[in-house]
């Protein structure tokens, strides 16, 4: 869609004027969205900041009875697709200091799935993770920049849209997996789904420290660590 004088319209006032003709009460898809605005990649993005301009966006975390490819216009907000000035954007982008310590805090771990930085997700080989601070309470819903409202999550988790469709496993496959499981696994699973997140295990703690030493060290802390099982391994 072109504005005046051919004059190609902002992605922003594109993503404007999308969620305009929904009309608030309308739901859309994100495929839907992408179809409206072919610049993809930046969709998500404007979403972001047009939520900042007043316009009200639900998604599934905060509307249950959204699916999760599914978004929900409550409200508008500036009309910048019908020339409306935006207010000066108070830029809600976490900080170089307060990101690295929020992924420090988290063990540069998802806090949803619990999948490491550069890892492969384990229903998705191939697809590594890239980590993202998150808000809990998302900005649109006055949700603020501390560190208690802020999370480490995957690009899958903070956007489950833009996960693949991986074959869905059913009630009964996770529960049967499940209940292989050894008692402490068990224990430690129901942990996890009851804080509705996958806590970071002291070892994979170490381990993640251990990785970022240089090489040198890692290999000296290995040499003393086997030495360490050597000598309870022989009793000595
Ligand atoms: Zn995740």
């Amino acid at each position: 869609m072109t504005g005046e004088s051919g004059v190609r319209k902002s992605s922003l006032a594109k993503v404007a004027e999308f969620l305009a003709a929904k009309g608030p009460g309308g739901t859309f898809s994100k495929l839907e969205l992408f179809e409206a605005v072919p610049d993809v990649s930046q969709a998500d993005r404007r979403m972001r900041d047009l939520r900042q301009m007043g316009w009200q966006i639900d998604n599934y975390k905060v509307n249950p009875n959204l699916r999760p490819d599914e978004y929900l216009v409550r409200a508008l907000g500036t009309r910048v697709d019908l020339g409306e000035r935006a207010p000066k954007l108070e830029r809600k982008n976490i900080t170089g200091p307060k990101r690295r310590r929020i992924l420090e805090r988290d063990g540069h771990t998802c806090q949803a799935c619990g999948v490491r930085a550069g890892q492969e997700f384990p229903d998705a080989p191939g697809r590594t993770a890239v980590l993202t601070i998150s808000h809990i309470v998302p900005v649109s819903q006055g949700g603020q920049n501390t560190d208690d409202n802020l999370r480490t999550e995957c690009q899958r988790c903070s956007s489950p849209s833009n996960a693949p469709a991986p074959a869905l496993p059913s009630t009964r496959q996770v529960l049967d997996r499940a209940s292989q499981r050894p008692f402490t696994d068990k224990q430690l699973l129901y942990s996890w789904m009851k804080a509705g997140q996958r806590t970071t295990s002291e070892t994979e703690e170490i381990f993640y420290a251990w990785s970022r030493l240089a090489p040198a060290d890692r290999a000296e802390v290995m040499a003393a660590l086997a030495d360490e099982i050597i000598n309870e391994l022989t009793g000595r």
